[in-house]
């Protein structure tokens, strides 16, 4: 049985959605088969691994019954990676979910046909603690937390921790924090170190070793279609995400 992760902080531009598809990619590189799931109406994560943001049927109609899984999976041009695309539509999904039963179970549920396929299952969250967040959740074994070494890091981690804690008790008594992961670092900045030295005090043992250097490579990429190690195979930016994927894999 496969282990599914979500990449989730309320706060956006924190690199959630780099860190999803880059993940996903590298595990895919690594042999795994892998599972890459588009939980934000945005759709940037289907939208970076070369796939249409208005294909169907989509993550949409699989929340609201009118699909399967199956039907709404997309092969990728990247061998053993898999996406279950998201769709604009998406966004109408926080007011409809509420008003459906067991409205917090239903990517759980619909994942289970699934979780034998995929070894590694990536849930790209929304920048928000709304019902597609909690879907991701309580569908999750484990949480990566993105952190970017900027001034206001810390605000708001204290409060994501209590809303991990809530849906543990209500919700999915499985979930664990995989752990934080420090991105778009500029080493080179007083500020940067700081920032990375007040997060791992703050929260020994959660924090991932590697940390993912702020570098163009990783920012390009989306507008190709591909992920870092295929945009450039030898930059920083691909080599961190190598070195994470190893991280996560022997965490898990
Ligand atoms: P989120 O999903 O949390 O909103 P994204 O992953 O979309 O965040 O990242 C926000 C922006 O920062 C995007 O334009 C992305 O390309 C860029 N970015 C993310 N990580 C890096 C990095 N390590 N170096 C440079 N740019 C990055
Ligand atoms: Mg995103």
């Amino acid at each position: 049985m496969g282990t599914i992760y979500a990449i989730a902080n309320q706060k956006g531009g924190v690199g959630k959605t780099t860190t999803a598809v880059n993940v996903a990619a590298c595990i895919a590189e690594a042999g795994y088969e892998t599972l890459l799931v588009d939980v934000d109406p945005q759709a940037n994560a289907t939208v970076g691994i070369g796939l249409p943001k208005d294909g169907e049927p989509s993550i949409y109609d699989v929340l609201l019954g009118d699909a399967t899984v199956e039907e709404a999976l997309k092969r990728t041009t990247i061998e053993r990676l898999s996406v279950l695309p998201a769709h604009p539509d998406l966004a109408g999904a926080s007011v409809e979910l509420p008003r459906l039963p067991g409205s917090e179970n239903r990517l759980r549920d619909a994942l289970a046909s699934v979780r034998d396929r995929f070894a590694f299952t990536l849930l790209d969250c929304p920048p928000s603690l709304g019902p597609l967040t909690v879907n991701a959740l309580v569908a999750a074994d484990r949480v990566i937390v993105p952190v970017q070494t900027e001034y206001f890091a810390l605000e708001g981690l204290a409060g994501l921790l209590d809303t991990l804690a809530l849906v543990q008790r209500e919700l999915n008594p499985r979930l664990t924090v995989a752990g934080m992961l420090l991105t778009m670092h500029d080493a080179r900045t007083n500020l940067a170190r700081d920032v990375e030295r007040e997060v791992r005090e703050h929260f020994p043992a959660l924090v991932f070793d590697t940390v993912i250097p702020r570098n163009v490579r990783i920012s390009e990429a989306p507008s190709f279609g591909v992920p870092v190690i295929h945009h450039d195979p030898h930059s920083t930016g691909a080599d961190a995400y190598f070195e994470l994927a190893k991280e996560v894999a022997a965490r898990g």
